[in-house]
């Protein structure tokens, strides 16, 4: 058969694996926005059976075989067609090293230690996820073993978060982290505390709605390809690149719930609305990995949505909106009040720098536990050596400490590090923005960021995954990721804020 022909059925059998697997996504939103409770059990059933039917979609012989034809015939292909066969097969083989008995005792696996982190959250007990757990970190050992690696098992898990990253090099990351970042934050915390007092005033939550979708549409946020709604866990899923959606949640006693929260998950919605469509339920019409995932929401929400030059654009607007809240605020000060920096026990509130104590913590801990070097019972402990070490903490119970997360629970062991990696990205594309934009700075003064999202249109939505996460950041900044220019990122706006030398 003509290889134009084989292309062509095989464009065909991905995009109708795509239809199947977006449609789990509308009901996995729906499910998250507006299904009432007693619908769950018959929704997960429906969620069950339309995955099985992707999976047998994807890992079917008529695809397999597809793939091997079209290999053998990749010089016929555009580099864009041989991508997606490249990558398609590297999906296929993976998939197929996992049996389908293992696959069904992992996810029964992950239900009951999900089931275990709850009782022991509400009992704030480690003891009481111990057992479970220790059978996560087998199971995942399996995995790896199943999957194949050099070096250490945490490279086939991670594989699945942030494809061709490596251990060693997050270990070298790290490394950084821990020698550089450590120091700088405690020079920090012993700088006069700026004030944030104004963010935890009364702000009704109509009001903080408005200003959000005010600012969605001042970002770029097409709503005529996605919406935005409420969930306890703020979110972003899509359909298709004309189909991003995303929830957000309020508080009214803190305006920075929503106000990040909103503009995070713009982040990542506005990478999903600007991924080639040409390229429907193909690698290539997909994102990158998790990394740079991460580093598109992180560097609307810390690069542009944290800085002073954005908020000299879009403060007049806030102080309108919350006159009587905030009118004795100006714009520096509540620049400072936004960028507090001071430690705390949970991930999901720390500040930009601490945060990466956190995610450290993990990952040494998970790469421990999965290397057979740390034994499950010895990890809260290990835990809470490790707050004291990087955040000066001391940790005072389980839910505060290491059962604060469910990803663990649920069995995805590699994935925390994607969450660095993002802020890492997001400094040095941005950092490359600032270089090839020269009135950025001044745009943005103006409330326009029109520039910044044609700036990343160009070199990272409209990519999708043609290159590598390594091969996209040499690209666009002349270099691997360097945490460099995170570090650069870091010390000159908090030497600012905080009036160090
Ligand atoms: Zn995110």
């Amino acid at each position: 058969m003509r290889t134009e022909t084989l292309y062509q059925d095989f464009k065909a059998r991905m995009a109708k694996q795509a239809d199947v697997s977006y449609t789990i996504g509308v009901l996995s939103w729906d499910k998250e926005v507006n299904m009432p409770s007693k619908g769950e059990r018959f929704r997960n059933q429906q969620i069950a059976t339309l995955s099985g039917i992707a999976h047998e979609m994807f890992t079917s012989d008529a695809i397999g075989e597809l793939l091997e034809q079209l290999d053998a015939k990749k010089d016929e292909l555009s580099f864009e067609e041989a991508r997606n066969i490249e990558l398609t097969k590297r999906d296929f083989h993976r998939n197929k090293k996992l049996n389908e008995a293992f696959v069904i005792r992992r996810s029964q696996l992950c239900s009951q230690a999900y089931d275990s982190w709850l009782k022991a959250k509400a009992a704030n007990d480690f003891s009481k996820f111990q057992a479970a757990f220790e059978e996560i970190i087998k199971i995942k050992q399996e995995e790896a073993a199943l999957l194949g690696y050099e070096a250490s098992p945490y490279n086939a898990l991670l594989e699945d978060y942030e494809p061709g990253y490596t251990a060693a090099m997050l270990d070298e990351l790290f490394a950084d982290v821990r020698a550089k970042l450590v120091d700088f934050v405690r020079e920090i915390r012993q700088q006069p505390q700026v004030d944030d007092s104004f963010l935890y005033q009364r702000y009704t939550k109509k009001k903080q709605w408005d200003f959000s979708i005010y600012l969605l549409k001042q970002l770029g946020y097409s709503f005529e390809a996605g919406r935005q709604d409420w969930s306890p866990h703020p979110f972003t899923i899509n359909f298709s690149a004309n189909d991003v959606r995303i929830t957000t949640r309020v508080n009214e006693r803190d305006l920075a719930t929503l106000l990040w929260s909103s503009i995070h998950e713009c982040g990542h919605a506005l990478y999903e609305q600007g991924l080639p469509t040409d390229y429907y339920g193909l690698p290539v019409g997909y994102y990158v990995s998790l990394g740079i995932h991460e580093s598109q929401s992180r560097l609307w929400e810390n690069n542009v949505g944290r800085s002073l030059a954005f908020w000299k654009g879009h403060y007049s607007k806030l102080q309108s909106t919350f006159s009587k809240q905030l009118s004795h605020v100006n714009v520096t000060q509540f620049y400072k009040g936004i960028n507090k920096i001071a430690p705390s026990l949970i991930r999901t509130e720390a500040d930009e720098l601490h945060y990466h104590f956190h995610i450290m913590t993990r990952y040494e801990l998970e790469k421990a536990m999965l290397e057979g070097d740390l034994s499950v019972k010895d990890v809260e402990s290990a835990w809470n050596e490790k707050y004291k070490n990087y955040l000066d903490l001391d940790v005072p119970d389980a839910k505060s400490g290491i059962l604060q997360d469910i990803h663990w629970a649920y069995g995805s062991i590699g994935y925390f590090p994607t969450y660095s990696l993002g802020s890492f990205y997001a400094a040095q594309f941005f950092s490359q923005a600032e270089k090839e934009i020269p009135t950025l700075r001044e745009e943005m003064e103006q409330g326009k960021t029109d520039s910044v999202l044609a700036w990343l249109r160009a070199n990272i939505h409209q990519q999708g995954r043609r290159y590598t996460a390594t091969e996209l950041c040499t690209k666009i900044t002349g270099e691997p990721l360097n945490f460099k220019y995170f570090y650069d990122y870091a010390k000159a706006k908090y030497s600012q804020i905080y009036d160090l030398k």
